[in-house]
């Protein structure tokens, strides 16, 4: 009895052992990075997963990739099968009933119009079809056009039914969803890649970034803030950020000169022309990325006082506001994570 004791101990402890290896060979494989690139949502979207198994992390990756396909097949104000391009087909004529996400989104977006007033708005469709800009139809509309397009923006005519049904009430108005949506698509990614297990990966969908963890080593990622002045990647200061999401709105990339002047795509619902308060860049930091992108639009048309006021109102959200003179603005909660690198830049508050 005491020899079969003795031999049962024996294989546990061999059992033990070859588990006990078994798990150790798991932990010391190398974490790689995996990362692929494409261009969809009218821009370069770049994910980078760090992975033990590189198939897996292709996989996730190609995963996410299907999942913003389908949301800017739902979302998109270009495609007229959209859920979107639905709404906006029948506008003034009747309900159209869409998926839950897109009518949370656009419930999202309504908040963001109610909490500035009206500057950001979701109803903006018809001015921004207006301005074009982007598009190869880009040019600066007639007087006439613009107040003829100023009456159809107006979030408080988006009217719902049921659970999900939408219609806009009048035959003019036009939904576009570009100021929020991005951030959307880089919260379901970020959900995808936590779902399958990725404890570090960087998320960029065109200037809308989310950090996922912290970086392999244990550090925080250190996420650049684009100097608007210069060529893309040429940063002025840099933000140290884990599980946080980053995301600037600026003039620097949609746009177009006449006469000396800048025509970008962040308009002002209240003039029917491109925001001009002096500010040419806006970020936000927060958890959320839907939220950081309804945000930086915002704080984009509110102008730095406005806008900072809102930022400081928010819970766990942070700013950092560029202007065209140089100027920056950072909120309270930011100093010490957020760092000037070109000296050009003078920290204002
Ligand atoms: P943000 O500041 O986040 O947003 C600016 C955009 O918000 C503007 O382009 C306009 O769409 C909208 N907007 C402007 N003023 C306001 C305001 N006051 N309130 C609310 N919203 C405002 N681009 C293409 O070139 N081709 C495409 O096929 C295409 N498809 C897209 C599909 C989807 C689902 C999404 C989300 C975007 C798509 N885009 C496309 C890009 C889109 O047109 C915007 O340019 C982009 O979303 C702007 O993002 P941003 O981060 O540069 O600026
Ligand atoms: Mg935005």
């Amino acid at each position: 009895r005491i020899k079969m004791k003795n031999k049962i101990l024996k294989y546990s402890i061999l059992a033990a052992i070859i588990i006990l290896s078994i798990v150790q060979v798991g932990c010391t494989k190398e974490l790689q990075m995996v990362s692929d690139s494409t261009y969809m949502l009218g821009t370069y979207l770049q994910l980078s997963v760090w992975t033990t198994n590189k198939q897996e992390g292709m996989d996730t990756i190609k995963s996410s990739f299907e999942r913003i396909k389908e949301i800017e097949n739902k979302m998109s104000t270009n495609l007229d099968e959209s859920e979107i391009g639905q709404i906006n087909l029948n506008a003034g004529k009747t309900y159209v009933e869409v998926s839950e996400e897109t009518v949370d989104i656009i419930e999202r977006a309504i908040h963001y119009a109610e909490l500035t007033n009206g500057a950001f708005d979701p109803a903006i469709g018809k001015l921004v079809k207006l301005w074009g800009i982007g598009t190869e139809n880009e040019r600066i509309p007639t007087q006439d056009e613009i107040q003829n397009a100023l009456q159809f923006v107006d979030y408080q005519k988006i009217e719902f039914q049921g659970d999900n049904k939408v219609k806009l009430s009048e035959a003019d108005m036009r939904i576009d969803l570009g100021g929020i949506a991005k951030g959307y698509a880089a919260d379901e990614v970020t959900k995808i890649m936590k779902n399958k297990g990725i404890k570090h990966a960087i998320i960029n969908l065109g200037g809308n970034v989310v950090t996922l963890g912290k970086k392999a080593d244990g550090t925080s990622w250190k996420v650049g803030i684009q100097d608007p002045f210069e060529p893309t990647g040429t940063h002025m200061g840099v933000i140290e950020v884990y599980d946080q999401t980053v995301v600037t709105s600026g003039n620097y990339e949609r746009y177009f000169m006449a006469d000396d002047k800048r025509y970008h795509h962040i308009i002002d619902p209240k003039t029917g022309y491109p925001a001009e308060n002096g500010i040419i860049s806006a970020t936000i930091i927060t958890n959320s990325s839907t939220d950081a992108d309804g945000l930086s639009t915002s704080i984009y048309v509110l102008g730095v006082e406005k806008g900072m006021q809102l930022i400081e109102s928010l819970e766990n959200v942070e700013c950092i506001i560029i202007t065209e003179d140089k100027k920056v603005y950072t909120s309270t909660g930011l100093t010490e994570r957020f760092q000037i690198i070109d000296s050009s830049f003078q920290i204002e508050n």
